[in-house]
Parts: C-alpha cells; structure tokens; sequence
C-alpha cells in the first residue's frame, strides 16, 4: 500500500518514512505544501500522513483543497504538541485522525493502520474472505487456520486484495501500490508476482479478470 509522507522536517521525515517501509508500506516523500497537494490530487494513495507547518502551502489547505476536489483518502494529521486549535481545524478540515507530536513511530504505524482499515470499510483488524484470513496487526495470512509464507511484497499484494475484496483491481493501480519509486517497473512484474502467490496458496484466492485485473471476493472456490 503506497502512503503519501509530508512532512518539512527532513529527521522526522526520514524516521517516518524508515518505520512505515518495515512495517510493509511504500512511502513517498514531500517536504512542500503545494508539490504535496499535487502529488495527492494526481496520484492514488492508500493513505496520507500530513504536517500542517510546511513551505508553499500550509498542510491545513493542501488537505481542505483534496477534501474540496473530492480526494477521499485517509488523512493522519501530525500537529504542534498542545496546539488544540489545530487538532480542531484539521479535523474540521476532513482528517481522519491525528498525532501531536513528539511521537513514537509504534503509535503511528497503529493509527495510520486503523484509519486505512476504517476507510476500507474494515474496522477489524482480520479480513476474511472464505478460507483465507489476514492479519493486518502481525502482516500474516493464514488459509484453513495455516499460516502462509509470503514475502514482504507478496504479503503486499494479497493484503491490498483483500482489503478491497468485492472489487477489480487493475494491474496499474497494483503497480502504483506494490512497487516503491526506487523499484524498477518491469511491464509483466505484477503477473510474476500474482504466478508465485498462487503457488503458495492451497486455494484459488485471487481471480483474474482478463484485460480489466485481479479480484478477490467472498465467492472465491475452494480448490
Ligand atoms: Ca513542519
């Protein structure tokens, strides 16, 4: 799942982006308000973790400017410690939560994890789909209550299927979600990774829908 990090201060940014990338996200980076708000009204994310102090656009307006064009992903907030006005106006402003700062990465990872699982209409952190069961807390699948051994980015995949069961997931946007800025882009590299994640698996979980992508859903067969 691919989150939007902005954030002006280069240590925090840093220390963010680190403890989102091991606990499975793909992170891009902004420090400047109005490239942020771009980058958020151009690109698709799972989420947005937001400063409200930046350069060329204040954090308040760049998220007022996506709730307003109808940009509906979730947004953490990270606020001034004891600043209440701002916890209020960026509430008011459409976020979805927010962390005042200093903070400890544990509690981000947590938040950032509730608000993607709320947003995804999910507010259990086990998503079920027949035989299948994630755990989006410990980044585990299991099928018929064994685990499965996944990798990082194939745990990635299954996980962003899962979490958007019921619906067709286009091999772009799975490419946009999985694969970092720094990962090359290879045209069949999401093809080889659905082709290894089905060996692993002991039932037919993800379903391709030919020129359209993959879906996962709750009538997927047992095999
Ligand atoms: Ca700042």
């Amino acid at each position: 799942m691919r989150i939007l990090l902005v954030e002006d201060d280069s240590r925090i940014r840093k220390d963010v982006a680190t403890a989102l990338e091991s606990a499975g996200y793909v992170v891009q980076c902004q420090s400047d308000g109005e490239e942020a708000w771009f980058m958020g009204d151009t690109e698709s994310y799972a989420a947005a973790i937001l400063d409200l102090g930046l350069p060329g656009m204040d954090g308040l307006t760049v998220l007022k400017r996506w709730r307003a064009e109808g940009r509906d992903f979730p947004v953490l907030v990270l606020t001034a410690r004891g600043t209440w006005s701002e916890r209020v106006e960026g509430i008011d402003a459409g976020a979805d939560d927010y962390l005042p700062k200093p903070f400890r990465m544990e509690e981000l990872v947590a938040r950032l994890r509730a608000i993607i699982r709320r947003s995804g209409g999910q507010a259990n952190p086990l998503v079920i789909v027949g035989d299948a069961e994630l755990d989006t807390r410990q980044m585990r699948l299991s099928v018929h209550g064994v685990p499965v051994n996944l990798s990082p980015q194939e745990y990635r995949l299954v996980a962003y299927l899962m979490l958007h069961k019921g619906r067709v997931v286009s091999q772009q946007e799975l490419s946009e979600h999985l694969q970092s800025v720094h990962f090359e882009r290879e045209s069949n590299a999401i093809e080889v990774l659905v082709g290894r994640v089905r060996r692993k698996l002991p039932i037919a979980l993800i379903e391709t829908r030919r020129g359209f992508g993959y879906i996962v859903d709750d009538q997927a067969q047992s095999s």
